[in-house]
């Protein structure tokens, strides 16, 4: 078979990186046909010569206009952005789309990839957690698909091949349960970023591995759990694994459990996504029988992580509720990164916009863009007061 072509959206960020290292690690069966970075414009040009790509797509045009692109072949076509991203993800060529631009800023290229009828290996959770109804019917009219990446779904999908839906009781989420899991809860307010920047198992970027100190991330991830799979906020658990082995569970009718277990490295869930629905050899870590280990399991404390309750309340709501507590969630994160935000006021600014927005059940795409914008200024405003 010819390989397959793959448009990596976010080439330069860390999920980006460790598909380009899935890719090169395939036997010529995938190719890195086309690449997008937004800032980090060397690494984009250096990745497209050292994987022969036929497209880059640099996202923030101004700085595209005046970077100096003397190292690149002129047969390396060249886009600026969302144009750039929404023609190289509608090009015939392009058989599967992985979405790896961190946040909001992934939605339009998310959603015309599927508008194109491609397979979309998602990464970007922030997608569905705003859209996720609109993302649905996109798939629906334009038999686009979805395969999950993010380690905790793409577990629960693995778990579920062969699986009809009635046969599923519910899904237990893991989580690391980040830095912070054993701190005690009166020294979160003095937590600084270099602290929240440095998480147990895994090596992300910057906004995912903040989101999963204040345990947001497992908010945003019941939120896409209750979009990929069609189930309700009641059948979505979350347990803290610090090991970060196992990364999640299916609980069936009958009360059978099935689990999927590898190190924590995002090359396997990124590789299954793209080889889906095939098994192949490939470099992600493995797990070594020949060390003695163990496992831990312990049910979240709701005080310490206040968040995991938003994620239920906005899962079980839907409509409006995923944009705001998304938005809200990007605005205080930069807040706490620029250092004008306390770690401990994340959740309660987040919940405090949300509380405070008009509510509807069905937006429709434009409507959440602008409720997007309207949180991520209410956050600026919660600061002030
Ligand atoms: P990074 O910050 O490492 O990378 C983000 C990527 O998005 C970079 O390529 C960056 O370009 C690009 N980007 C940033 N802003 C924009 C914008 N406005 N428009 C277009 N492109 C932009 O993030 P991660 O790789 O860690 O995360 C990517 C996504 O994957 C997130 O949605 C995250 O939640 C999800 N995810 C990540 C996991 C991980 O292990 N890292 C695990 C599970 C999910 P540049 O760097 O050139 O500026
Ligand atoms: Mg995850």
């Amino acid at each position: 078979a010819s390989a397959k072509n793959v448009a990596v959206l976010g080439a330069t960020g860390s999920i980006g990186q460790s598909a380009l290292e899935v890719i090169a690690g395939s036997s010529g069966r995938l190719r890195a046909f086309a690449l997008s970075g937004h800032t980090r414009l060397d690494e984009l040009s250096q990745a497209a010569q050292e994987h022969g790509s036929r497209t880059v797509v640099a996202t923030d045009a101004q700085l595209a206009d005046d970077y100096h692109w003397n190292g690149l072949p002129g047969g390396i076509r060249r886009l600026t952005g969302q144009e750039g991203l929404e023609a190289v993800v509608s090009d015939p060529a392009v058989d599967v789309v992985l979405a790896a631009i961190v946040g909001a800023a992934g939605l339009r290229s998310t959603l015309a990839a599927l508008e194109a009828g491609k397979a979309v290996a998602l990464a970007n959770k922030e997608t569905l957690v705003m859209a996720g109804p609109i993302i649905e019917d996109a798939i629906a009219e334009h038999r686009g698909r979805l395969i999950p990446v993010d380690s905790e779904h793409s577990a629960v999908f693995q778990a579920m091949q062969g699986a009809k839906p009635k046969e599923v009781r519910r899904i237990v989420l893991t989580a690391s349960g980040g830095p912070f899991r054993t701190w005690p809860v009166a020294q979160f307010r003095q937590i600084t970023v270099t602290e929240a920047l440095t998480h147990p198992t895994w090596d992300m970027g910057p906004k995912i591995t903040v989101d999963s100190a204040t345990m947001m991330n497992k908010a945003l991830e019941i939120i896409e759990a209750r979009w990929l799979f069609d189930l309700s906020a009641e059948q979505i658990e979350v347990v803290i694994h610090p090991q970060s082995m196992v990364h999640s569970f299916v609980e069936f009718v009958d009360g059978s459990v099935l689990a999927q277990l590898s190190p924590p490295d995002m090359k396997l869930p990124i590789q299954y996504a793209l080889e889906y629905p095939d098994r192949l050899p490939g470099p992600a870590d493995r797990v070594d029988w020949t060390q003695a280990m163990t496992l831990e399991f312990e049910p979240p404390d709701p005080k310490r992580f206040p968040a995991i309750a938003l994620g239920h309340e906005c899962a079980r709501a839907g409509g409006t509720s995923g944009a705001v507590l998304n938005a809200a969630n990007e605005a205080a994160v930069q807040a706490f990164l620029d250092g004008e935000l306390h770690f401990t006021e994340i959740v309660p600014a987040c919940r405090s916009v949300l509380e405070s927005h008009n509510f509807e059940p069905r937006p429709s795409l434009s409507r959440l863009i602008e409720l997007d914008a309207w949180a991520r200024k209410e956050i600026s405003t919660w600061m002030l007061a």
